[in-house]
Parts: structure tokens; sequence; C-alpha cells
């Protein structure tokens, strides 16, 4: 599943070759996605100018003068940019040709993307507005982490993956930071200490970096149409790894469910 490093890396890859272009055509393929696409979008976007490209979360945000287009790559989505339009494949649901030829194309097997589009501030649409702060922006601190744990009473992985706290902590990148911050996953949230807090914030900044540099470096060309989508292999520490030994005590790695996900746990070095 594409995850915050996934679309900071696709964000990074598509802008420079779509920025500063000017709308042609939009072409609404398979408009079913986890919400249909709007239909007047052709007309809506035609001749627009894409000003920019950013992230928020797990949403790239389109910026055009007359609106904003969100798009959410759900469980299986993906972005290309092609120069030549070439054969579409099976569930190819939307795209964007701008007048330079090149081609903004989604593709999404499983249909738990989105493609919405924001008359209004987008900052205001019910699916941003109660997000909590980007991971590696400065918003996001030990202190802001500690403050927010205060009288939390669910497992502190849960905590860190309640996108309300902060975005873009999914299951892997949950478990992964709570090993090299040495906290057990199942600790009762208000019962982490601030220094505790401190550690987990700076880790999952770590680790969040770290993907999104590895992905810069391993990502298949953006404008390859045969390339696979760019989630990217990470090193992992726990994660998917129970009963082989924790890289820093060679202990088993212990494997639970929490909040229905699974979780990977070293018992001696995470307490
Ligand atoms: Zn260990």
């Amino acid at each position: 599943m594409p995850e915050l490093p996934e679309v900071e890396t696709t964000k990074r890859g598509i802008s420079p070759y779509i920025i500063g272009k000017r709308v042609k055509q939009i072409n609404i393929l398979f408009p079913t996605l986890r919400w249909p696409i709007e239909p007047s979008l052709p007309d809506i976007l035609a001749k627009q100018t894409l000003h920019n490209i950013e992230r928020r979360g797990k949403y790239l945000v389109l910026d055009f003068a007359v609106g904003t287009l969100l798009i959410h790559l759900g469980m299986s989505g993906s972005l290309r940019v092609l120069n030549t339009p070439g054969p579409r494949k099976k569930h190819d649901h939307f795209e964007i040709v701008f007048s330079d030829k090149h081609i903004l194309r989604l593709h999404d097997p499983r249909r738990f993307g989105a493609v919405i589009w924001c008359e209004n501030d987008w900052r205001e649409h019910a699916l941003i507005k109660h997000l909590g702060p980007e991971p590696l922006s400065d918003a996001f601190n030990g202190f802001y982490l500690h403050q927010q744990a205060r009288n939390k009473t669910v497992a502190i992985k849960n905590f860190v993956m309640n996108s309300k706290i902060v975005v873009g902590v999914g299951n892997i990148y949950a478990s992964e930071s709570l090993f090299l911050a040495g906290i057990n996953p199942k600790t009762i949230t208000r019962k982490v200490s601030k220094q505790r807090c401190i550690k987990l914030a700076d880790t999952i900044k770590q680790v969040l970096a770290h993907a999104i540099e590895q992905g810069g470096t391993t990502l298949k060309d953006f404008t390859n149409a045969e390339g696979e989508p760019g989630y990217f292999a990470l090193q992992l520490n726990v994660y998917g790894r129970e009963g082989e030994p924790c890289p820093v005590c060679q202990r088993p790695i212990k494997h639970c469910i929490i909040g229905q996900r699974a979780t990977y746990y070293c018992s001696h070095c995470q307490r």
C-alpha cells in the first residue's frame, strides 16, 4: 500500500513534468473509485494551468486557479507521467493530458483511491480538515506528542497511527519506529513519559525521512509506463520478521495483533 513516503516520492517524481503546464484534456476512463470522479471535471479543468503540487498526509494536492484536485492512491493506486499515450491498461482510471502532450495517468486495480474536486479551500474539506500535523514538520515533536498522549488509554501503536494525532504513520512505520524508540507497542499511551515521547517523535521523523530518501533512489522512473507501482522495499528491523532474531539482542521477534493490525516487536528491547 502506498504510504506517506511513496506519496511524497510520487509528488517529487511527477512534479517536474507537469507543474506550470496547461491542461488540454481530462479523460475519465473508469470513474468508479472510492467515490465517483466528478463528471464535469473535463469542462472545469480544460485550459487550466497546474500551478503547484503539494502533499498533505497521503493526499496529493493539485492546485489550479479554479480549485484543487485531491488525489489519493488508496490501497493500490499509482501515477505515471507519459509522453506518448501508448496503450492503456486495465484499471487505468483517470488521465490529465497537458498541452505539451505529457499525460498524468492514474492506475488503481483495487479502486480504493480517490480523485476529488474541491472548488473551495481544500484545507477545509472533510477529509483534510481534521488531519493532525505532518510528521516531518516542526509542529510534530515530542512535546506535542506528549501533550496529546495525556489521558489516552489506547495502545501507543494505535495512537501514533491515528491520523488526527499525526498523519502518515502507517502500520509498518509504526512498528519500526516503536522498535527504534525502544517502546513496547502495547504500552498504554498515557504511560509513555515525555522523554520517551520525544524519542518516539524523533524516531518517526527519521524512519519516514529515510524511507523518502530510499524511495528517491530506488523508485522506478515515473515516466516509464511499464514500471511497477513505486512501492519500495524497505530494510525492516522487525516488521514481518516474526521468529527471526532481533537485530539488537538476537532474541526472537514477536508478533501480536493491535487494533486489528499485525504488529511486530522485540519484548526485550521494547519496554
Ligand atoms: Zn531485541
